[in-house]
């Protein structure tokens, strides 16, 4: 037992019934605690609806990378880039904003790639566990996942990524175009060259399978409760209660897994968190005709093709415009625009768009552990574009923390006091 590990008293409340809150809520359960998770919204109905399902052991590279100043015009220019500030919240973002610049110097990326890997390593090991527990194995698929790139030159410019992978160990192979196009014919032939990562995993239903391991939590004896959190109310060095829309309610554990709205909710603690809506978004083309069979990044575009059990899912960009904005279904019409280019023989007659609010740091680390200022207070949110692969895991350290026992992950890298 760590000195700091004590175990937690009383019943643990959860606030956010998303891919993070759902993970610790299923790992709390299972280790006997009596568990509530509060949530405004059904389980899984916000950010953890609509991702591209990756679960990359892979995902070692950060958002903030090296040379990031020389695109900062375009963050303000083009509105269909694959990263795109709303010139209405630029004052309100500017602070986060210069954070994410200074987080791409070199050597930080060497650590919070470290980090990410360290987070992501067991991420598979521990969604085995848990779709086996919640009898929705079939959501787990182990295909490995696709980098596209048109040349050998932007091969070569990716030249620090993949020296990042390749440094926390991640297995990789590189195919040339005939290689590529046996192994997937539905893919255009624009590209010369791919990464494959055999190593990978997706979730063929990102939304059933928060719906599948909710279920299975209330069949343990867990409690789901529909409301909003509007406030903490903090006594004597703990966090006494939370007022909710429905009254007032005692708390013996908190942990915080509120995704975007995390931030918003901990200032009424006094905590200050840096955390932007990263607003991504999906079009899911329900008939496709024509798919490829494994995840693939159009490395240029930044945006990710991926199976899913409702059809052709094509996700991605990252629009920084605040919680409350309306989305801009714009960038979902671009997604299907150079879906289309992708994959040429796409039937986009039948499709869906949608947008959900990552959470995101600066650094792409979640905030996850005990918060000192605050005895029975813990995190879990903050995962940005990687938080399904980080939810596994990190929903397993916050059972380890509320028991008492030592996390097998050093949690230094993301102590909510870093920033
Ligand atoms: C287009 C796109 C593609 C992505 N692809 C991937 C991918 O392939 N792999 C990957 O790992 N990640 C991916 N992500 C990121 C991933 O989806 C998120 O990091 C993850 O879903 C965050 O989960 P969460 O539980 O923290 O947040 P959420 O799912 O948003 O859950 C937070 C919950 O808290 C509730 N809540 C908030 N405030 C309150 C309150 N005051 N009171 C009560 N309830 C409250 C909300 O209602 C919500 O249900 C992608 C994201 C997007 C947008």
């Amino acid at each position: 037992m760590r000195p700091d590990g004590a175990p937690a008293s009383g019943p643990v409340t959860i606030v956010g019934a998303g891919i993070v809150g759902i993970c610790a809520a299923s790992w709390l359960i299972r280790d006997g605690h009596d568990v509530t998770v509060i949530d405004e919204d059904e389980p899984g109905n916000r950010c953890s609806f609509g991702n591209a399902g990756g679960i990359c052991p892979g995902s070692v590279v950060p958002l903030g990378m090296p040379g990031m100043m020389k695109k900062v015009p375009s963050w303000l220019t083009d509105p269909k880039g694959p990263l795109f500030v709303r010139m209405a919240h630029l004052p309100a973002a500017l602070p986060w904003l210069l954070r994410f610049v200074a987080a791409g110097r070199r050597t930080r990326v060497e650590a919070i790639s470290a980090a990410m890997a360290a987070l992501h390593d067991e991420t598979i090991v521990r969604y085995r566990d848990l779709v086996a527990w919640a009898s929705c194995g079939e959501l787990l698929v182990e295909r490995g996942q696709l980098f596209l790139y048109e040349s050998a030159r932007e091969l070569a410019g990716d030249g620090f990524g993949l020296e990042l992978r390749r440094r926390a160990g991640v297995e990789m192979d590189i195919l040339e175009a005939d290689a590529l196009r046996q192994l997937e014919p539905a893919l255009a032939h624009r590209f010369s060259h791919a990464v494959f990562l055999p190593g990978q995993a997706q979730c063929l239903n990102p939304h059933r399978l928060v719906r599948e391991l909710a279920a299975r939590f209330v069949a343990e004896g867990g409690c789901i409760e529909q409301t909003r959190v509007t406030r903490l109310r903090a006594e004597d060095g703990r966090i006494a209660a939370i007022a909710t829309e429905v009254g007032e309610r005692r708390i013996g554990t908190l942990v915080i897994a509120a995704g975007a709205w995390s931030a918003r909710l901990l200032k009424t603690a006094g905590i200050r968190i840096p955390l932007e809506a990263e607003r991504g978004y999906h079009v899911t083309v329900a008939d496709p005709g024509s798919a490829p069979r494994i995840q693939a990044m159009w490395a240029k575009r930044k945006f990710v093709v991926t199976p899913q059990e409702g059809g052709l899912r094509f996700a991605g960009t990252d629009e920084i415009a605040g919680l409350d904005a309306a989305p801009d279904m714009r960038r979902a019409q671009t997604l299907l625009d150079q879906g289309r280019e992708l994959i040429p023989g796409l039937d986009a007659g039948r499709h869906t768009m949608w947008m959900g609010h990552r959470p995101g740091t600066p650094d792409s680390l979640p905030v996850l552990g005990r918060d000192d200022r605050y005895a029975n207070l813990l995190h879990a949110f903050g995962h940005g574009h990687t938080g399904l692969m980080g939810a596994s895991v990190s929903g397993h350290v916050i059972a380890d923390l509320v028991a008492g026992r030592c996390p097998e992950l050093d949690l230094a890298p993301y102590r909510p006091d870093r920033f």
